[in-house]
């Protein structure tokens, strides 16, 4: 008898093992469960019968067991001048997340959301302002990679992934640690990039992992007061532990941590925010992305863009100050840079939900607040 979707398990919430221990339960002889895994874990199919060299009947008593759901795509953006879509998908519950594709010149860089929506808050994020969402199951992260590969055809070994959508994705560590450990399959952990606020805990669990995808941290404020005003989740991870736990992270050849800094005119974009931004971060294997301001209905009226001659001024007194820097500059990157917008502009305005930051990382199974 054929199960209720809801009861099926999804093979892409398995980590590797947990695959191949699941399918040996109905699949014989070996050989084929190493076929079912490489259709997962490579090919990234999201139907039992694009598995073309199993036979028909082991498909269809897989079906009846399991399935290989990704979020289902409701709305892609026309590709921006430099050819970036984003992709609004909806969730078997409702719930509706963000994806964005960039292609580049040589490599193509895929932004995933962790989760339907954020407690951390941020104020100039609109994910933030619409509040917390749950965890993003593996299948949830990895069918949103599989999705704009199989869109755009492009090819594992041309793909870097960010984690840079909605969400905190070291609130959902574990989840985010199957996923990976899925991606790995095809793309190296040196080419993923899991994008955080500064959670401390799940830094420190990122760095006791065995292979490890780059990190990006998320500063915007040269110091803690203003860093509180815009970022809350500094008052229960403080600027100073967070720079001391950065400081402790395993440096990798030719893998520094990315310090993003979203520059907001008049607020933190003076050269004196950026030769206390460069020695803020003295001593970090590190480079600085910054992140011109990208304008939202949503957000405080004051936030606003730099000009172009302050971002200049701004990224040069980066570089006179030993600080390597690159600009967010291009239409199409904004797109990535402004998570929840797409999302944003769909929904309804809620209440917004005052941020809770007292909470330890989340884990498998947990809802992120
Ligand atoms: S910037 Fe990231 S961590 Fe901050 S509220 Fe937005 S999604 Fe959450």
């Amino acid at each position: 008898m054929t199960n209720d979707v809801a009861d099926r398990t999804n093979l892409y919430d398995l980590a590797p093992q947990e695959l191949r221990a699941t399918l040996a339960e109905v699949v014989s002889p070996p050989f084929r469960i190493k076929q079912i895994a490489e259709w997962v874990h490579v090919h990234g199919v999201d139907s039992f019968d694009a598995m073309s060299n199993i036979p028909k009947e082991l498909r269809a008593r897989l079906a009846e067991r399991y399935t290989l759901e990704f979020p289902h795509v409701v709305e892609r953006t026309e590709p921006a001048p430099d050819g970036s879509v984003k992709y609004l998908s909806v969730l078997g519950d409702g719930n509706r997340i963000e994806s964005v594709y960039m292609p580049m010149r040589d490599r193509t860089s895929v932004c995933l959301s962790s989760q339907a929506g954020c407690a951390v808050g941020c104020t100039f994020c609109v994910t933030g302002f619409f509040g917390a969402g749950r965890n993003l199951t593996p299948s949830e992260m990895l069918g949103q990679l599989f999705t704009v590969q199989h869109e755009h055809h492009v090819p594992a070994e041309m793909t870097n992934v960010v984690f840079m959508g909605m969400g905190e994705p070291l609130l959902n560590f574990d989840f985010l640690v199957t996923a990976l450990d899925i991606m790995y399959a095809t793309i190296a952990p040196k080419r993923i990039t899991v994008s955080t606020s500064g959670i401390i805990p799940g830094i420190e669990d990122l760095a006791r992992l065995d292979r490890r995808p780059n990190l990006a941290i998320s500063i915007n404020a040269p110091d803690r007061k203003r860093r509180e005003e815009i970022m809350p989740i500094t008052k229960k991870y403080p600027l100073d532990e967070l720079i001391a736990a950065l400081k402790k992270y395993p440096a990798e050849k030719g893998r520094d941590i990315t310090v993003e800094y979203v520059l907001l005119a008049g607020y933190n974009d003076a050269p004196a925010d950026a030769v206390a931004l460069a020695r803020l971060i003295r001593g970090l294997h590190a480079k600085v992305n910054a992140i011109p301001f990208n304008t939202d209905p949503n957000l405080p009226p004051w936030m606003k863009r730099p000009t172009d001659e302050a971002i200049d001024l701004f990224v040069d007194t980066l570089v006179r100050n030993e600080v390597a820097v690159t600009v967010r500059r291009s239409k199409g990157r904004e797109i990535a840079a402004a998570c929840g917008q797409l999302r944003g502009r769909t929904e309804r305005k809620r209440r917004r939900v005052i941020p809770s930051v007292s909470e330890e990382p989340g884990r498998a199974g947990t809802r992120s607040r």
